[in-house]
């Protein structure tokens, strides 16, 4: 009897650590297959004089590359920035995301148990309290644009209940059906949503666009996978300056630089359509390659945001 037991005892252990060594394999690094350099030119824009750029960031939670991408280390930390960013342009003034609000504490409980207990975060300000703190007038503000709707990324939205938040129609089809991903949306009461179409042609290789002003200022593609209805907005100053935020296609630039995609669980829990993730990976590493100085800005990566100034 006593034979039996040990040996079910050691076959479930073998299972367990063949399980365990067989999840480790999927943090290996796995570059995707290098894309040719994008062969179109960057787009004209008119950017308008006085129009900015700046983070305002809302919090941090604690990671490390391992979590990010394939190939990252385990004991490479990397705080994820949680930072929302104000356009500010003379026919309105737009967000990119909201970061974390002031009751990001409830919103964090609203996330499932496994998540729960392998975030850890902590909260500076909301982009609402830093624009007041500021002296900011938030009648200036034109809209919200989420890249997608996760929790990290909209949890201010309910201080900004004036301002639309504007959605792709997928988006705001996956606000109301995709369960615990966008439970921290739903449970935002009184968000004015705004849809909008993405019917403005061909951009960087992108199939479809939404010129914002009309001036080629602000640009937002489609860029599905990691929700349905994800979205690239890239900008263009006055300077010259060109940035594309990315959101959360990938999550530190390493995603892009070396098209590394996340790790299999982080791709099995958080994206709902991987190769399309990897689609919009290699369009992104085909930009960076081509072109040198446009700043590529996933949402989650403090490196990234070194380049932009704070309000
Ligand atoms: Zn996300
Ligand atoms: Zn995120």
């Amino acid at each position: 009897m006593r034979r039996r037991w040990t040996t079910w005892i050691g076959a479930t252990m073998a299972v367990f650590i063949a399980a365990g060594l067989a999840l480790l394999t999927t943090f290996r690094a796995a570059p995707l297959p290098e894309p040719p350099p994008f062969e179109g030119e960057l787009p004209r824009a008119s950017p308008p004089e006085g129009m900015t750029l700046h983070k305002l960031p809302t919090g941090i939670t604690h990671r490390s590359a391992a979590f990010a991408y394939r190939g990252g280390s385990f004991s490479d930390a990397r705080d994820f920035t949680m930072t929302a960013v104000l356009v500010r342009h003379p026919k309105g003034d737009l967000l990119i995301d909201t970061g974390f609000g002031r009751d990001v504490d409830a919103h964090f409980a609203l996330m499932p148990a496994f998540f729960r207990v392998t975030t850890s975060y902590e909260r500076t300000r909301s982009a609402a309290e830093q624009l007041d703190a500021a002296g900011y007038d938030r009648s200036r503000l034109r809209g919200v644009v989420l890249t997608h709707a996760h929790w990290d990324h909209v949890s201010g939205m309910g201080e900004l209940a004036q301002t639309p938040v504007l959605v792709t129609k997928a988006e705001r089809k996956f606000i109301e059906e995709g369960g615990f991903l966008t439970a921290v949306a739903r449970s935002i009461p009184a968000v004015r949503y705004e849809t909008y179409e993405l019917d403005g042609g061909a951009y960087l290789g992108f199939p479809a666009s939404h010129d914002v002003y009309d001036d080629g200022s602000v640009v937002i593609v489609p860029a599905p996978g990691h929700t349905p209805g994800s979205v690239i907005v890239f900008v263009t100053l006055p300077g010259g300056g060109r940035f594309a935020f990315v959101g959360d296609l990938v999550w530190q630039l390493e995603g892009i630089l070396q098209r590394e995609e996340r790790p299999w669980l982080q791709r099995t829990l958080g994206d709902t359509d991987e190769a399309l993730v990897r689609e919009n990976i290699l369009r992104m590493a085909s930009l960076a390659a081509r072109f040198d100085d446009l700043h590529v800005v996933p949402a989650h990566d403090a490196r990234a945001f070194a380049a932009i100034p704070a309000l």
